[in-house]
């Protein structure tokens, strides 16, 4: 042990500032890692000890130092997450209190309550029912939370909870704030696992007992049972008494994968995610911090848990492009993880059937250790992928399923098996275009047309969120009834299948249908009886689930992700579309997948026609590597946004004139960003393109520094941006 300090440095949780200097009080014995309350102002607020070298700060004599307040001893922020931190704050450019913030995203875990008032719906419908209550009671079913969680969830006003509060409708209850965390038994039910899968779990055991850290790529077809194998190396660790963090993609995931967690370790895992209520955020959060939660499953954020003893880290389909963090603080949750395991001195697993092409490449030059399954588990066989040209076979006007798919969709589901339609599109119509005048209904706040909803009877903004109802008239010309819907969602293609196909008995799969656990739930108790027999999705269709039954996949719109010269187009086709495909042919019954495309020649396409992923991904880390794209060079997004448009293009000009003309490194723009105006924001991007070996962070630290930007404006740096 240090001696105890007399001053220490205190990187505080406040927005603009970063460490700032206290004494210390006679009687109080501080070490690093300690959250404590220091005053700022006529205020308190809260900030943890850091080591004084580590973080600048403005240099102050002892005796002018105000006092620290006082020490919770709830948690600490141990040195493998104070490391993570100023790591992410390093690396992605972020403010280091910005990135505490996520690490203390519960300040209330710190207090010591013993209850906390919730409410929830009685069950009982009040006298006076408006629009607003019915609303309000549909969306609030089971739930339970503060006024503003509900209010917030049932997408209403405070006000409306309060009312249905004095009407009966919603009762206030005291809840102990402290819950029991069961702990997940080891050897509850342990798996027979194949040879294959056994060689694997075998490595990551071996990994867990060393503790030391080390990256490996769990890399294994659809299918091929990657949970079962990662799950053995999650026994390992909770046999060692460590803890375990668990990624998964997204909330509407983790249900399957939460039912099998349960079989294996016969109890759930603690679930971190940003739906949580606050009293379950409280728990969860303390319950890391004192070691009491021995596995967490949770969205990117939980990577910033205060973990006591943390043995294993496992990011489960490491390829989704929903690890990376876009708003706030942007950072690649995948990436973090493993810099997370460094710190930690344990080893991290990404699972995937569908690797990026940067963490491929991490496998090839030696930095991971791949594992592959190459089989699927108990003899299922890989699907058969089929193209089907829509030139040759078009489906009737106003159609979207071909012939040819609709005879399989017809025999698969006359056969009594389930089939699945994949239209990464979520309403009915992306467009809605005025016959009249040539208007497409766009969003009064970003560059993005309106999407229509037709189970909802709006449209809607899917960047902002702004809705409205479907306007009659035509909102440029004022022609009456001359907006038609253009193109299809899968609300639309459920409709074509109400037509067609009048023995499919359909569930829409998208996260307006699935936004919470029990709506997955019960989606697969649905499919698990029959009662479902044709679903209709989203890419959240992909996500997790295992249904034996299900052999054959139609994919409406091969294409649809190709067009754009994004970077990462054809990679994200291919991950895409083998992980819908994967969805078929699980259990004994072979599985059919069929690819409406318009260009079968297409490289992607015919990959996965011919099942050559090795060449697919060798042509396209030859491509990256021609044009020193990630991961051979490096690539970082700066945005400059703000609600008048001439001070966004004249701040990213001057940033533009002044941009640093050093070796390996390249700056291209300003131009109006992809989305040129988001929530009202206009917005104009720079794009640097630098050698792997430059230093993009100094080189932006520097740059970013020179120009001074009006107070309206924001300029907010993008490293390793997923899309471009
Ligand atoms: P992947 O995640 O690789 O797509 P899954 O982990 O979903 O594959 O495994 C596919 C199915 O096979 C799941 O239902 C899983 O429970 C089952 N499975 C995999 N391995 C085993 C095993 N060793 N014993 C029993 N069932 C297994
Ligand atoms: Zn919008």
């Amino acid at each position: 042990m240090t001696p105890p300090l007399t001053r220490v440095r205190v990187l505080v949780l406040q927005h603009g500032l970063g460490a700032l200097d206290y004494r210390v009080p006679p009687g109080l014995a501080l070490q690093p890692g300690d959250i404590v309350r220091v005053p700022l102002g006529p205020r308190e607020i809260l900030g943890v000890v850091w080591e004084a070298d580590r973080l600048p700060a403005k240099e102050v004599p002892v005796e002018k130092l105000r006092p620290v307040h006082g020490r919770y001893d709830a948690a600490r922020i141990e040195a493998p997450l104070r490391r993570l931190i100023e790591w992410v704050a390093d690396y992605y450019l972020a403010p280091p209190s910005a990135v505490l913030r996520m690490a203390i995203s519960s300040p209330s875990a710190l207090d010591g309550a013993r209850e906390i008032t919730e409410y929830r719906p009685t069950g009982t419908l009040p006298a006076k029912l408006t629009p607003q209550r019915l609303q309000a009671i549909e969306k609030l079913e089971r739930r339970q939370g503060l006024v503003i969680e509900l209010a917030r969830h049932a997408e209403v006003s405070d006000a409306v909870i309060r009312g249905l509060v004095k009407a009966g409708a919603i009762e206030a209850i005291r809840v102990p704030a402290d819950r029991p965390i069961p702990a997940p038994d080891p050897d509850f039910i342990v798996p027979v696992l194949e040879e294959g899968q056994q060689a694997a779990a075998n490595a990551l055991i071996e990994a867990v007992k060393v503790g030391a850290f080390a990256p490996y790529l769990l890399d294994g077809v659809t299918g091929s049972g990657k949970t079962e194998v990662y799950f053995e190396a999650v026994a390992e660790a909770l046999r060692r008494g460590g803890q375990v963090l668990v990624l998964v993609p997204e909330i509407a995931l983790t249900e399957p994968w939460l039912r099998r967690f349960e079989a294996r370790f016969g109890c759930a895992p603690v679930a971190w995610h940003s739906d949580l209520r606050s009293t379950e955020r409280r728990q969860a959060w303390r319950a890391t911090a004192n070691g009491e939660a021995r596995v967490v499953v949770g969205a990117r954020s939980a990577l910033f848990l205060p973990y006591r003893d943390l043995r294993l880290v496992v990011v489960d389909e490491a390829h989704e492009p929903s690890f990376k963090q876009e708003e706030g603080v942007s950072y690649h949750a995948r990436d973090v993880a493993v810099v997370r395991a460094q710190f930690e001195a344990c080893p991290v697993v990404l699972a995937t059937a569908t690797p990026a092409i940067e963490t491929r490449v991490q496998a090839e030059r030696g930095r991971y250790v791949r594992l592959t399954l190459p089989q699927r588990y108990g003899g299922a066989q890989m699907p058969a992928i089929e193209t089907i040209d829509l030139r040759k076979a078009p489906p009737p006007r106003g159609r979207w399923i071909s012939p040819p798919l609709l005879a399989e969709l017809e025999a698969t589901l006359n056969r009594g098996d389930q089939a699945l339609l994949f239209l990464n599109r979520r309403g009915y119509a992306p467009l809605t275009l005025c016959r009249a005048c040539g208007e497409r209904v766009d969003c009064p706040n970003c560059t993005a047309w309106l999407v229509e909803h037709r189970l909802t009877r709006r449209l809607q903004c899917h960047h902002c969120g702004f809705v409205t109802p479907p306007p009659k008239a035509c909102p440029s010309c004022g022609e009456e009834d001359k907006l038609v819907p253009c193109g299809p969602g899968v609300e639309r293609v459920a409709e074509e299948v109400a037509q067609v196909l009048p023995q499919a008995r359909v569930a829409i799969v998208t996260s307006d249908t699935i936004w919470s656990p029990a709506r997955a739930a019960a989606l697969i108790r649905g499919v698990e009886s029959g009662e479902i027999n044709l679903l209709i999705g989203t890419q959240l269709v992909t996500k997790g689930y295992h249904f034996p039954n299900l052999t054959l996949v139609g994919v409406i719109d091969a294409d649809l992700g190709l067009s754009g010269g994004d970077l990462r187009a054809a990679e994200r086709t291919y991950q895409q579309i083998a992980q819908v495909a994967g969805r078929a042919g699980r259990g004994a019954k072979p599985g059919w997948v069929y690819l409406q495309t318009h260009q079968p020649e297409a490289a992607v396409i015919r990959a996965l026609v011919e099942g050559d992923t090795e060449g697919f991904y060798t042509a396209e880390t030859a491509a990256r590597r021609e044009h020193a794209m990630p991961p051979f060079g490096r690539l970082a997004g700066i945005v400059v946004s703000g609600p008048h448009e001439g001070e966004v293009i004249e701040t990213a000009r001057a940033l533009g004139r002044v941009a640093p003309d050093l070796d390996g490194i390249g700056v291209l723009g300003p131009a109006p960003a992809p989305l040129a105006m988001l929530r009202g924001r206009h917005r104009h991007r720079l794009l640097v393109h630098a050698r792997r070996s430059a230093d993009i962070q100094g080189m932006l630290r520097d740059w970013l520094a020179t120009v001074p930007v009006p107070s309206s404006v924001r300029v907010t740096v993008d490293v390793d941006p997923y899309s471009f």
